[in-house]
């Protein structure tokens, strides 16, 4: 029990993660193409944009301020426009640089606390509030459309929805393989520096993809059935759990396809581009494609359960 503890707490001491890692690159524009099977959306629209004016509890960073990216305050807006860029809202700083837990620094500092929701040992040991966030925002949705504040309404469902995004990405859910990171606990900031490749290795490769339109996953996005969304904080548990089976699987991939300089204790960068055709690319797409599906499932989901707020509304 005693050397079960220890390595738990040398666990804990090693998952130091940089402060910046945002989780899917490109949330806006993946939703923008999973919105295109959805078309309800489009009926949303004329929505004025409305100045901030809500109470909200929780601590933000001071230096964050709201901006209004589509126009000016009263001029017209739709609920798609909105979802798309605000999708990204909560990587824009929001998160950054506050106490929140004394435990956050496992998980990189305070955006990495509320953007991850680690499950370690099987979920015994469980880091981050990434569910907690998403149904913080599904709550001020809640106000917002009841005072039919719609402008509002829809960007706190992007925000809620960017944080159930961000479970479907599996180095948010579990960093890496235990043993791997138990053998290289004597040097945290090289430790530190494997993790970040890893994690930014699959971010590159996933935005690549996108941009440069490979149907395969634009029509993952697309396609993907809605999922059963019933309560937001236990979709993001699920989302969670089931991520999390996927990272030890990335990791021993993108070492073969990448080469071992991503294991190396230096900061590594990857090139999408040069990534060989062959059986290993095929799995570690097949996997990314799987989680881009969950990603697309709980966009549909969830905006079709939230879908109640407005409708009664109406
Ligand atoms: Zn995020």
């Amino acid at each position: 029990m005693r050397r079960y503890r220890i390595m738990i707490i040398s666990l804990f001491i090693f998952l130091l993660l940089p402060q910046y890692l945002f989780a899917w690159n490109i949330h806006g524009e993946m939703t923008k193409i999973v919105l295109e099977s959805l078309p309800w959306i489009n009926r949303y629209k004329d929505i004025t944009i409305t100045q901030y004016s809500y109470n909200d509890n929780s601590l933000y960073n001071p230096n964050y301020k709201i901006s209004y990216l589509e126009g000016k305050i009263g001029e017209k807006t739709d609920a798609k426009t909105i979802l798309s860029i605000y999708l990204d809202e909560p990587d824009w700083g929001m998160d950054e640089g506050l106490s929140l837990n004394s435990a956050q620094t496992l998980t990189g500092g305070s955006q990495g606390w509320r953007h991850q929701y680690f499950l370690l040992f099987g979920g015994f040991i469980r880091l981050g509030e990434a569910p907690d966030r998403a149904t913080h925002f599904y709550n001020m949705a809640v106000i917002a459309f009841k005072q039919k504040d719609y402008y509002w309404g829809f960007r706190f469902l992007a925000r809620a929805l960017h944080y159930l995004q961000d479970l479907t990405m599996p180095f948010h859910a579990n960093p890496g393989p235990v043993l791997t990171l138990l053998k290289n606990i004597m040097d945290i900031s090289g430790a530190t520096n494997m993790v970040s490749n890893h994690h930014y290795a699959l971010e590159d490769y996933q935005e690549y993809q996108i941009k440069k339109r490979n149907l395969l996953y634009i029509k993952a996005l697309r396609n993907a059935e809605a999922m059963k969304v019933e309560d937001v904080w236990s979709t993001g548990f699920y989302l969670a759990n089931k991520s999390k089976d996927y990272s030890e699987k990335l990791w021993d991939l993108q070492s073969k396809i990448y080469g071992e300089g991503i294991n190396g204790k230096a900061r590594y960068k990857i090139n999408p581009e040069k990534v060989p055709s062959g059986d290993l690319k095929n799995e570690y797409d097949k996997i990314i494609i799987g989680c881009l599906m969950d990603f697309s499932a709980v966009t549909k989901g969830f905006l079709n359960y939230a879908r109640a707020l407005f409708r009664s509304s109406d």
